[in-house]
């Protein structure tokens, strides 16, 4: 079996104390030993300073960062400094995405879909990066179809992707289907599951509507009775994620990628609970 690996995903805080306290939790987490610390990217590149001080931090601490870079609304020539900012970093590892623009504004730029990026990156900078590509069991909200979603994310791969990670999920079977249909089409590359411990009830529900992560009738009907006893939310949503990892390992998953939220403490539980 090949070594299986796990990342954690941190969003680049805005002002310094969020800096401050990302940083404790990195500490944290780094105990942990993941592959590495990705760091999210506003589409645009509206945070692509803040996504650079992020990166150059982990570095510095002497882990392994993993910029996200999204296209669209992107021009070659912004992708081509990013690009060139990073390897002069000694960054080897990219999340390679197309994003999402903010509604009803600014340019599509010079890039339709991810496909497009990673084949760019390939071009740029040859065999320098590792990239990760996004990947959705569930089917990406804006996607014809489940097939035509499916033969996209193969564009991906084709293009030169070397790993995916995929979309939260609380529903198992849907990644295991997905991953025996992709592999149907050919497709080798490791699959990461994407795993979002679950915290606020409101803003997961809003979140999960948005980027099409389904959560099923029974876990929003019991999350929906904890009402504002958070700590029992909490308890169970430890339980549950925990028992889906699970599920996920022994089912073979090459790894797991968190959405730690900027926070140490529900990742470490569901670590160590899985006795990682
Ligand atoms: P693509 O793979 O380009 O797919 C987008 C849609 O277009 C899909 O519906 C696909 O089926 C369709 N499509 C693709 N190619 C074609 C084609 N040739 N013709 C017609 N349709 C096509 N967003 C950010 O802004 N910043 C981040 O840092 C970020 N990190 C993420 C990390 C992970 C692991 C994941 C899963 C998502 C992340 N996102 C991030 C969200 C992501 O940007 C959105 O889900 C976005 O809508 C799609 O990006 P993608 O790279 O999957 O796009």
């Amino acid at each position: 079996m090949t070594e299986r690996t796990f990342s954690f995903e941190f969003f680049p805080p805005k002002t310094a104390e969020g800096m401050d306290k990302l940083r404790a939790t990195r500490e944290q987490l780094a105990q942990l030993n993941p592959k590495f610390f990705s760091v999210t990217f506003g589409a645009g590149g509206s945070t692509r300073d803040r996504t650079l001080e992020t990166v150059r931090d982990i570095q510095a601490s002497g882990s392994a960062a993993a910029p996200h870079l999204s296209c669209i609304g992107s021009t070659e020539e912004n992708i081509r400094e990013i690009l060139t900012e990073y390897k002069s970093q000694g960054i080897r590892h990219l999340v390679a995405l197309r994003g999402d623009l903010p509604s009803g504004n600014m340019d599509a730029g010079e890039f339709n879909y991810a496909n497009e990026l990673v084949d760019f990156i390939r071009c740029e900078t040859g065999d320098w990066f590792e990239i990760e590509v996004a990947a959705y069991p569930e089917v990406h909200p804006q996607a014809r179809s489940y097939t035509a979603d499916l033969a996209n994310f193969k564009r991906k791969v084709d293009a030169g992707a070397d790993s995916a990670i995929t979309q939260y999920f609380f529903n198992a079977d849907a990644y295991f289907r997905f991953v025996d249909d992709v592999r149907a089409q050919g497709v080798t590359l490791p699959i990461v599951p994407g795993i979002m411990p679950i915290g606020n009830y409101v803003q997961l529900a809003r979140f999960s509507d948005a980027c099409g992560a389904e959560i099923p009738r029974w876990l929003r009907k019991k999350l929906e009775t904890y009402g504002d006893d958070m700590a029992s939310l909490r308890a169970f949503g430890l339980d549950v994620i925990t028992d889906m990892c699970d599920r996920l390992l022994a089912g073979g998953a090459p790894g797991l990628h968190f959405y730690t939220m900027n926070q140490a403490g529900p990742t470490t539980t569901i670590w160590q609970r899985l006795g990682l």
